[in-house]
């Protein structure tokens, strides 16, 4: 037993310490694709499943996989532009949940363009005829200005509905020839799929905001698996961002938005450029009912109660208390995956319970039922605990820099179920589940108050000293040090929107202050000192399911103390892969997974 827990131990150091940065592997076959940077921390792109595979046989039905191939490029550019208007029908039904982060950049003689400022934006997508977006965090205001807040006007234009699903399709409207022209450049590989590549450029008189930039259509169906450009020409006092636009095949026969990456400002001598900033966005949620809200009262489980007790007397009044914070648990678990914030349960929890069975064993804590954990696929660095759940968001697992860090933040959350700070026993109450997926941070919170907080950071500390991590604490030391100096311009990254916040309003951290105390100084010029990660680069989310993997890429070396970017957004660099038939049964079984709820 003990030898198993500590091979499990390493084998996770194996996953999680690796100390660098990321990076997508270079297809064995892409040399063709020269002009790929190897360098930047990316999530893959698919289950690691996928297999090039033969995919005629799956796709017959939903995409022209029968029809004859192609013999001129003309033709395959005919195919692409059938192929993008089949996507834009499949998705008119849908309405999934896009994340935009961006960090506003200021140049730093040291480590380059450094984040200056950022701002967070998650909202829901209709992708009907009419483009329509409804906001989580907005409370009165419309989801554009509450955008536009603290945002300058250049951002105005961009984000503009019709702006934003703009990013998503190459031209919602018009993707035609009488519109645009398409220039064959060559074949190359994004990670297993070869694709052909064109440019293209909106013709004479087009009209506005045409989209000016290079496609990639994979060479089987012809899809657009990646979009790259800028919209063109720009109307007076408005910009457009250049984006890269990744898409990928999630299910058979069409490859769905996924990945975009935003960029803008030079930072060249003599340049004045005053805007500067990077931005991720990330869709996912496809699969999610449309107005879940009549969903709702068919999906509601109230049957927790009848099925756990183990005995068939009456509950004693402890027991029938414990069975009361399980139902809220429960409900609000499964309220937060309807609602498309928190992750299908999955692999990442099987390394996040083995931590906390890390502590858990070491420290000798006997509970009356496992503690859980799941992801929460937001980017904002956030943990809390309902019951026996501690939920981590997937921008806090991206951005630690190993196990111990990971042990850190669970300590945390593992002190208050331990201490018995539960919250949110009020969900107990099914009524309180009843409310639309928008409004979920209005109506969930599971903020501590501060007596709370300082004795789950002391019992916590205690946990550590006791733990596999007691010699390890260096690192998440550091992880703390460097929240701490970055915290004033990355608030909203640290806010966190349903658990307590990792830092004040000031940029104040708030948790762990006696760890971050400790250990080595903070030394950004130090090449082997790796605080925190980019963001990104630890956990890969399928669009489509909503499920969340750890990536597996191979640690990149760092040659310079720009290479550590902690906290930042970079590029997104997927490893493309046809979905393989194993894929297809496995999102297959993902779906009858789910809460029912139809
Ligand atoms: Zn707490």
């Amino acid at each position: 037993m003990r030898t198993w827990k500590w091979m499990l131990t390493a084998f996770l150091l194996i996953t999680l310490s690796a100390m660098a940065q990321q990076t997508t592997d270079q297809s064995p076959t892409s040399s063709a694709a020269g002009s790929q940077t190897a360098t930047t921390p990316a999530p893959t792109a698919q289950p690691a499943a996928s297999q090039p595979a033969n995919s005629a046989g799956q796709s017959a039905a939903a995409s022209p996989a029968t029809m004859a191939p192609p013999t001129t490029m003309d033709q395959v550019v005919d195919r692409a532009i059938q192929r993008e208007h089949a996507l834009m029908e499949m998705l008119k039904t849908r309405t999934p949940l896009v994340e935009t982060y961006l960090q506003n950049l200021k140049p730093d003689p040291k480590l380059g363009p450094v984040p200056s400022e950022d701002h967070y934006f998650l909202g829901r997508l209709d992708l009907g005829q009419s483009v329509d977006r409804r906001d989580y965090l907005s409370k009165d205001e419309s989801f554009e200005k509450n955008l536009l807040g603290g945002v300058t006007k250049m951002f105005k234009f961009e984000y503009k509905p019709m702006g934003f699903s703009w990013m998503i399709f190459a031209d919602r409207d018009d993707f035609d020839r009488s519109h645009y022209g398409f220039k064959y450049v060559r074949r190359e590989f994004l990670g297993d799929v070869r694709c052909l590549v064109f440019d293209v450029t909106p013709k004479k008189d087009a009209g506005k905001g045409r989209f000016l930039g290079r496609i990639w259509v994979e060479d089987q169906e012809y899809n657009i698996v990646r979009l790259n450009g800028t919209y063109s020409p720009r109307p007076r006092n408005a910009m457009y961002f250049h984006m890269d636009s990744w898409r990928l095949n999630l299910i058979p026969g069409y490859w769905v938005p996924a990945y975009i990456y935003s960029e803008e400002g030079d930072f060249s001598y003599g340049a004045k450029d005053k805007m500067a900033f990077k931005a991720q966005s990330r869709i996912w949620g496809y699969d999610l009912k449309k107005g879940a809200k009549e969903d709702e009262l068919t999906s509601l489980r109230v049957d927790s109660v009848k099925d756990e007790t183990p005995s068939t007397t009456d509950a004693s009044p402890l027991e029938a208390q414990r069975q009361w914070q399980q139902q809220a648990e429960d409900n609000v678990v499964e309220r937060l995956q309807e609602s498309g914030l928190v992750a299908p349960e999955g692999e990442v929890d099987k390394v996040l319970q083995t931590v906390v069975n890390n502590l858990i064993v070491t420290n000798n804590i006997e509970l009356p039922r496992p503690v859980r954990t799941r992801v929460m696929i937001t980017s904002p660095l956030e943990t809390f605990s309902v019951g026996n759940t501690i939920v981590v968001s997937r921008g806090l697992i991206d951005v630690l820099p190993d196990e111990a860090s990971l042990a850190m933040v669970l300590s945390h959350e593992l002190a208050h179920i331990v201490l018995g700070h539960n919250l949110g026993s009020k969900f107990a109450f099914n009524d309180r589940m009843l409310f639309s997926d928008e409004s979920t941070y209005n109506n969930f919170g599971f903020r501590h108050n501060p007596d709370e907080e300082t004795a789950a950071d002391t019992k916590a500390m205690e946990l550590l000293k006791n733990s596999p991590y007691a010699q390890k604490l260096d690192v998440p030391s550091l992880f703390l040090k460097e929240l701490s100096a970055r915290a004033p311009e990355l608030s909203a990254l640290l806010t966190a929107h349903l658990g307590n916040s990792f830092t004040t309003d000031k940029g104040q951290l708030t948790r762990l202050s006696a760890l971050a105390a400790m250990g080595p100084a903070l030394d950004p010029n130090k090449l082997d000192q790796i605080a925190a990660l980019p963001m990104g680069g630890r956990v890969k989310l399928n669009s489509w399911t909503d499920r969340v993997e750890l990536t597996k890429s191979a640690p990149v070396a760092i040659i310079s103390a720009r290479d550590k970017m902690p906290f930042e957004v970079t590029p997104f660099f997927p490893r493309l892969s046809r979905l393989s038939s194993d894929a297809t049964t496995g999102n297959t079984s993902t779906a009858s997974n789910r809460p029912p709820s139809n």
